[in-house]
């Protein structure tokens, strides 16, 4: 080899010394920033012996160095190419569409709300006699925010409480009078100005569809609607997420998940009715769907708006912060201009390979299967009375498998090199797997409670 090509080599591999250094130091420094201290020790650890490796190669001479240098520069050759070459096969994974309405009544929250030889009661579970058992079951258990509950905290479960309580006082507030003057507006330039006013308020992302008659209930399951059918015939919904902190739903199935998830109820449900209310006011019906007065079901409304797809926990996973949002929709006769969704086979690609939320999930309730056809419609559906079970054993709503979601992670540059990744390479998708489960553990244990959360 001539001189000119070995300086050529060396000088590759310091430079490769310094960006790799530069990089897992970077990664080091974010992730301890997150509280992530393994993860933080192990990026050090790689980014150290990794740089040492090619600066002293580059820089001593030894035998088989030029064997070396050739193994170093083509780890890194090999792994530029797994990142950027967009290789993947999702030619047997397409975008499905619900078939039939979800009769509300049918879902645990409703049949909670049952009381023991109420009129509701007897019709429901004379039509269900098959979920009297385990529903009986959960009702003995003490109780989401119970005070004998195991993860039981004063503090925590009264401050959920009372953002529970709050949303509560907006729950007649969804629907109202239609001003008589109505203002026709470009519905282009009233499209941007809803979602841009929405952010404002504190969404993180905006999206329309049109309303489809699988996006509503078919029978209202809660409250003093029960049993009532839903006709919503309103033509657009306007759904949006809101972040839920990564520290909080960190902590699940401690206090602090479910006093972020009340929080974040009550944020979304705000936005909702002030948007529901701005669309009344300007002359269009419209109706805010917030937490516990619900005709629409919110994930895939907010799918068809283009804001994610569905996952392996049933939930919305967005791009950026995956399942830790919350979602509420605002459906109206409105003119609006309507987002084209493109279907993202990636996430479903991903969620074939990972199984993290099935493995931490204290009830068993995720399937460890690919999706299922279920009435005609291949998806995944968490076994809701397990999971319900566990959240009133617990009193929080657990939030583990949104906790330990490689998707989960907080919206920065390191999270998003990866995330690019994910989206472009079938084999890094799969690299990345294998690195969550090292970094971060595959099943990585909860958080601690913060210490000004710890009043008791
Ligand atoms: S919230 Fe908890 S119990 Fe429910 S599916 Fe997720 S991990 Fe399982
Ligand atoms: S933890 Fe894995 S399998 Fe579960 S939703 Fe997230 S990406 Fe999908």
């Amino acid at each position: 080899m001539n001189i000119t090509n070995f300086i050529i080599i060396e000088l590759l591999l310091i430079i490769s010394a310094i960006v790799i250094f530069a990089f897992f130091t970077y990664a080091a420094i974010i992730s301890f920033i997150e509280k992530e201290k393994k993860a933080a020790l192990i990026f050090f650890m790689i980014g150290v012996l990794a740089s040492m490796s090619y600066l002293y190669t580059g820089f001593f001479d030894f035998k088989y160095q030029f064997l070396v240098s050739i193994i170093l520069l083509s780890l890194i050759i090999g792994l530029l190419l797994i990142y950027f070459i967009p290789i993947r096969f999702t030619a047997n994974i397409s975008d499905v569409f619900p078939k039939d309405r979800i009769d509300e009544r049918n879902t645990i929250f409703s049949r909670n709300e049952l009381h023991l030889g109420s009129e509701n009661f007897n019709y429901y579970y004379q039509k269900n006699p098959d979920k009297l058992k385990i529903d009986d079951a959960i009702k003995n258990n003490p109780g989401v925010l119970s005070p004998e509950s195991r993860n039981y905290d004063p503090a925590m479960f009264s401050s959920a409480d009372a953002s529970f309580e709050t949303v509560a006082i907006f729950k007649n507030k969804v629907d109202g009078k239609v001003s008589s003057q109505k203002i026709n507006l470009n519905p282009e330039k009233i499209s941007t100005y809803i979602k841009n006013w929405a952010k404002k308020l504190g969404a993180l992302n905006v999206g329309i569809t049109e309303l489809k008659d699988y996006h509503s209930y078919s029978y209202r399951g809660r409250g003093e609607n029960y049993g009532n059918k839903v006709v919503l015939d309103h033509k657009f919904a306007i759904a949006f997420t809101v972040e839920m902190d990564y520290d909080a739903v960190k902590s699940g199935p401690y206090g602090p998940a479910v006093m972020e998830s009340a929080q974040q109820y009550l944020a979304s449900g705000v936005i909702a009715i002030q948007i529901a209310k701005f669309i009344r006011q300007i002359g269009f019906p419209a109706r805010a769907h917030i937490d516990g007065n619900y005709e629409v079901v919110c994930p895939l409304v907010a799918k068809d708006a283009g804001l994610g797809e569905i996952g392996r926990m049933g939930l919305l996973m967005t791009p950026k912060l995956g399942p830790r949002v919350r979602i509420a929709v605002v459906t109206t006769d409105l003119p609006l201009i309507i987002d084209t969704r493109k279907f993202d086979p990636t996430v479903i690609d991903f969620c074939n390979n990972c199984s993290k939320c099935a493995v931490v999930c204290p009830s068993n309730a995720i399937s460890f299967d690919e999706r299922k056809s279920i009435n005609d419609v291949k998806r995944w559906q968490i076994n809701q009375d397990s999971c319900y079970s566990f959240w009133t054993l617990s009193g929080t709503d657990c939030a583990r498998c949104l906790s330990v979601c490689p998707y989960s992670h907080p919206d920065n540059l390191l999270h998003n090199i990866v995330r690019f990744g994910i989206i472009n390479s079938g084999n890094f998708s799969r690299l990345t797997l294998f690195l969550d489960d090292i970094i971060y553990g595959k099943k990585p244990a909860a958080k601690s409670v913060p210490d000004w959360m710890k009043v008791s």
